[in-house]
């Protein structure tokens, strides 16, 4: 069976480590590789050889930077299957899918090829007699990116390459459940051209991300995850000093207007609810119709449609979905179906019986949907992260709002509707981060910022884009004066420029 590898100062390294994991093909529930759970020790090498490589990469040219990540690009769009081929095997999703992720992390890529125009600053001539003032952004020096395994290859993508453009160093540490796309995209960097130790890629748990957040060497955290870790990460990196950005989990509405055109709502639906098995941050997993004609109209539209789901394994080019990433992870969305039905939710779908044929030891579960969730259900309160879609009732557009609103997440949300005031109210009022009109799934594209609001972040910056470059960076601001421009004499006054 297959090692996995961390890579420290541009080198693969075999982990020393004694404890280890197994990482599993979800279609098949077969182990395929060993996954180190790197010691401090490994840790601490990886911040070393960062820090070793800082001085020289940050004197790098900001042009030359943007070279390396233009290789970059390059090298993804040539090896894109191959990529999508490792985020299939170890997460699950179908191969459509997973070069969607990788599309959209090569968008990120394509933002940093920008970075010297974007680290350009400013500068203003004669702030004082004979003054000038400029500003820009210099690094941070060693960052680290910490990330989850619904995004193997995008997550990391919205952290290193523009980190590494704005002149840091980069240690990350992936999600121990799907580690070869990171592995895989690091090679790719470093064969375009990256020098040894500006990217270190280390694999772990608990301890690893621990290390991170203490080490004194490191001076910025990126982590996305799930909201208790995300607040941990946020709470443990910022007592040490450190700058964090932790986005969290989600559970995002889709409100359903009575003028909204009924098919398109439902097949929205089935994209944001089922597309990746709701494996996703900004999947829908509330549709609120408001009115019951509109959720009798609505729930008449999905009962067929997911029954009709084609799931399989990611070599199934028909598939629709893939297998959810972890038996504990198959098991766990179970237990919520078990639970709505306990709670007295209406399950009109159940996938909890799905079997594949030939892959009766994969982590399957069917595309499932709920009618008259209540708020204070448990499948409704809590982040399920699978296939199940609940429809909440609304009574009128404003019951609809206020219960978005009573919601601890806010990470993203749409509406689907024809009447361009109730749009625009809801994109004006709604206290959520990311807003789709008539778009079920708002990711927010490379060159704008994502981010949540309320328990779905912690921390002050959205990540990649422009929020991304004020994260990875700090603001200096110079003044200067030369010897022609200087009175004789010392000012005792507070310097006013008058
Ligand atoms: P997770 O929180 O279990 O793991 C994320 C990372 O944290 C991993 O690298 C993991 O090794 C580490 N980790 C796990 N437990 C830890 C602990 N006790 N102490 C320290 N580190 C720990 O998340 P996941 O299951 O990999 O990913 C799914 C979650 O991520 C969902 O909640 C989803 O909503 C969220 N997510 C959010 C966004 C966003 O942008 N807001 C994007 C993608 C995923």
């Amino acid at each position: 069976m297959q090692t996995i590898q961390n890579a420290i100062g541009g080198k693969l390294v075999t982990s020393t480590s004694s404890r280890t994991q197994p990482v599993f093909n979800p279609a098949t529930g077969e182990a395929i590789a060993t996954l180190p759970l790197s010691s401090v020790d490994e840790i601490n090498a990886a911040v070393a050889a960062a820090k070793k490589a800082l001085p020289a990469w940050a004197a790098t040219t900001p042009m030359k930077r943007a070279r390396v990540m233009f290789k970059f690009k390059e090298l993804l769009e040539k090896h894109a299957d191959e990529l999508a081929e490792h985020i299939s095997r170890e997460h699950g999703k179908v191969h459509d899918d997973a070069l969607g992720e990788l599309a959209r992390g090569i968008d990120c890529v394509d933002f940093a090829c920008g970075i010297p125009q974007l680290l350009k600053g400013e500068f203003s001539r004669n702030v004082g007699p004979n003054i000038d003032s400029y500003s820009d952004r210099q690094p941070l020096g060693v960052v680290a990116g910490i990330t989850p395994f619904n995004f193997p290859a995008m997550v990391p993508m919205w952290m290193y390459p523009l980190a590494i453009a704005c002149g840091n160093t980069f240690v990350l540490k992936p999600s121990e459940r799907d580690p070869s796309a990171p592995m895989f995209a690091w090679q790719l960097l470093m064969d375009a051209g990256l020098p040894d130790g500006v990217l270190n890629v280390v694999h772990g748990d608990k301890e690893a991300v621990d290390t991170i957040l203490d080490h004194p060497d490191i001076k910025a955290v990126s982590f996305v995850g799930s909201t208790p870790i995300a607040e941990y990460v946020y709470r443990r990196g910022t007592q040490a000093g450190k700058r964090v950005q932790a986005l969290g989990g989600a559970k995002n509405h889709m409100i359903v207007l009575p003028d909204a055109d009924m098919d398109q709502a439902a097949d929205a639906l089935m994209g944001a609810g089922y597309g990746s098995a709701g494996e996703r941050c900004m999947a829908i997993s509330v549709a609120v119709p408001v009115g019951d004609k509109t959720a009798d109209a609505l729930i008449a539209r999905l009962k067929p449609r997911v029954e009709a789901l084609k799931i399989g394994p990611a070599t199934d080019k028909d598939a629709q979905m893939g297998p959810i990433v972890s038996k504990a992870q198959r098991d766990k969305i179970v237990g919520y179906i078990d639970s709505g039905v306990e709670a007295g939710a209406e399950l009109v779908v159940d996938g909890r019986g799905f079997k594949l044929q030939g892959y009766e030891n994969g982590f399957f579960v069917g595309g499932t949907l709920f009618d008259h969730v209540k708020p204070d259900m448990k499948i409704y309160r809590e982040e399920i992260f699978g296939p199940v879609l609940s429809v909440v009732r609304a009574q009128s557009y404003q019951d609809a709002v206020d219960l978005i609103h009573g919601h601890e997440y806010a990470n993203g949300t749409a509406i689907f509707t024809r009447d361009g005031d109730a749009a625009r109210d809801f994109a004006d009022k709604i206290e959520v981060g990311m807003v789709g009109i008539n778009v079920p799934i708002p990711v927010p594209v490379a060159y704008h910022s994502f981010g949540g609001w309320k328990r779905s972040i912690f921390g002050d910056h959205g990540i990649y884009g422009p929020e991304g470059v004020h994260f990875y960076t700090r603001l200096k601001t110079v003044t200067t004066r030369w010897p022609a421009g200087i009175k004789s004499g010392a000012e005792f006054t507070f310097p006013s420029m008058k």
